[in-house]
C-alpha cells in the first residue's frame, strides 16, 4: 500500500462504557519524526480492558497489536511493508530504567499504547519506532500478538524467579485465565517441558486448556491448592506465580513454597501482608517478587521460542473475530470460557 492509499478518517470502535462499544470516525495521523504508521492486523483482547469496556475510554483501546508499516516519518529506518508487534509502553529509551534494560520501568514514559494512546482495534496506529518489533511475514499479525502479553509477560515473570532461584523443579501456578496459561507456557518453554506446572482454577473449560498446554490441572472449587499439590504427587513446589490476584491465594502459595521458593505476583488486585515473617519466611530464604509487563529486549527471545513453538503457542489462541464483532468478542471473552480472544482485521 502507498501513502495515497491511505484515508484521511476512518471508523473506529469507540468504548462507551456501560459493556458497550460503538463506532467513531478519527482523522488518520500522519507519522512525525522518528514514527511509524501502521494498518493493524490483529490485537488480543486483555482482562486489563475490563475497565474500558465497564466505564468507556476517550482512546481507542488495544495494547496487543501487531500490524503493517504502511508510512513511515523521518529519521526511521523500518522500510513500509515491514510486519511487527507493538510494545504496550512507549518508553524514552534514555532514563536510568531505560538504559539499563528495564524498558518497563521506564521513569519517562510518552504514553502507554492503548490506554492513553490511540491503540490496536483501529484501522491505523501510529507508534514510535522504538516500540515496534519487527517479525517475519510468514508470522501472522495474530501470531505475533502473542509476542506480547502472553510470550512477553510471561516470560518476564519466569525470568524473575529464575533470578533468585537457579534450579527451579516445580512450579505452581494459580489462575488458568489468559495469564495463567501464557505462564504455564513460558514456563515449559523456558524451563523445559518435564517441569511439573500444577495450575488451578474454578473454571473446568479454562483447566482444559491447560492440560493441553502440560499443565497439571486443579479444580479449585474441589480442592485447595495443597490438596491439588499432593493429587499430583508434589509437596512444595519452588517457584508460585499468582495468575489469581487475590491475596489469600498468594498467602497459600507463601506457605506452600519450598525451601529457597519464589512467589511472582502477577495478577494485579489485593494487598499483600507476609505471615509469620519470622518463621517460614526468614528460616525458607523465601522471595517474593513482582512482575510488570517485560522489556523490550526481552522479545527477542520470546520471538525465537515462537518460530520453534508456534503450534503449540498458537492453542492458547481460541478465539478470533473481525473488528465488526468486537462487542461480541467482548462479551464472550468476560464470561470466562475462553482462551486468549484476537481481534483480526
Ligand atoms: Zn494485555
Ligand atoms: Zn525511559
Amino acid at each position: 500500500m502507498s501513502q495515497s492509499d491511505i484515508p484521511s478518517q476512518v471508523i473506529v470502535p469507540h468504548f462507551v462504557g456501560e459493556r458497550t462499544i460503538r463506532t467513531t470516525v478519527k482523522l488518520v495521523p500522519e507519522p512525525g519524526p522518528g514514527q511509524l504508521l501502521l494498518r493493524c492486523g490483529a490485537n488480543a483482547l486483555c482482562g486489563s480492558e475490563r475497565g474500558q469496556f465497564f466505564h468507556g475510554c476517550d482512546v481507542t483501546p488495544g495494547h496487543e497489536a501487531a500490524g503493517t508499516v504502511v508510512a513511515v516519518g523521518p529519521g526511521t529506518t523500518t522500510p513500509v511493508g515491514t510486519r511487527g508487534a507493538v510494545f504496550l509502553m512507549d518508553f524514552c529509551g534514555e532514563c536510568r530504567s531505560c538504559r539499563s534494560g528495564a524498558t518497563n520501568q521506564c521513569l519517562a514514559k510518552r504514553g502507554d499504547m492503548g490506554f492513553n494512546r490511540d491503540g490496536g482495534y483501529g484501522v491505523y496506529e501510529l507508534v514510535h519506532e522504538n516500540i515496534f518489533f519487527p517479525v517475519g511475514n510468514d508470522i501472522s499479525a495474530t501470531e505475533a500478538t502473542l509476542l506480547l502479553d502472553i510470550m512477553g509477560t510471561g516470560g518476564h515473570a519466569v525470568r524473575r524467579a529464575q533470578q533468585t532461584h537457579s534450579d527451579i523443579q516445580s512450579v505452581l501456578i494459580p489462575g488458568a485465565g489468559p495469564i495463567g496459561l501464557s505462564l504455564l507456557a513460558m514456563v515449559k518453554l523456558m524451563l523445559g517441558r518435564d517441569i511439573p506446572v500444577v495450575i488451578s482454577d474454578v473454571v473446568p473449560y479454562r483447566l482444559k486448556l491447560a492440560e493441553t498446554l502440560g499443565g497439571l490441572p486443579v479444580l479449585a472449587t474441589e480442592m485447595s491448592l495443597a490438596e491439588g499439590l499432593k493429587h499430583h504427587g508434589l509437596s512444595a513446589p519452588d517457584v508460585a506465580i499468582d495468575a489469581a490476584g487475590q491475596e489469600a491465594v498468594r498467602d497459600e502459595c507463601l506457605a506452600l513454597l519450598a525451601h529457597r521458593g519464589v512467589l511472582v505476583a502477577v495478577a494485579h488486585g489485593g494487598g499483600q501482608t507476609i505471615q509469620n515473617l519470622y518463621g517460614n519466611f526468614i528460616n525458607r530464604e523465601l522471595t517474593l517478587s513482582a512482575s510488570e509487563y517485560f522489556a523490550y529486549q526481552e522479545m527477542p527471545e520470546s520471538y525465537r521460542l515462537l518460530r520453534e513453538n508456534r503450534d503449540y503457542m498458537n492453542q492458547i489462541i481460541t478465539h478470533r473475530f473481525g473488528v465488526g464483532e468486537i462487542q461480541y468478542a467482548f462479551e464472550r471473552f468476560f464470561a470466562g470460557e475462553t482462551g486468549k480472544v484476537v481481534i483480526e482485521q
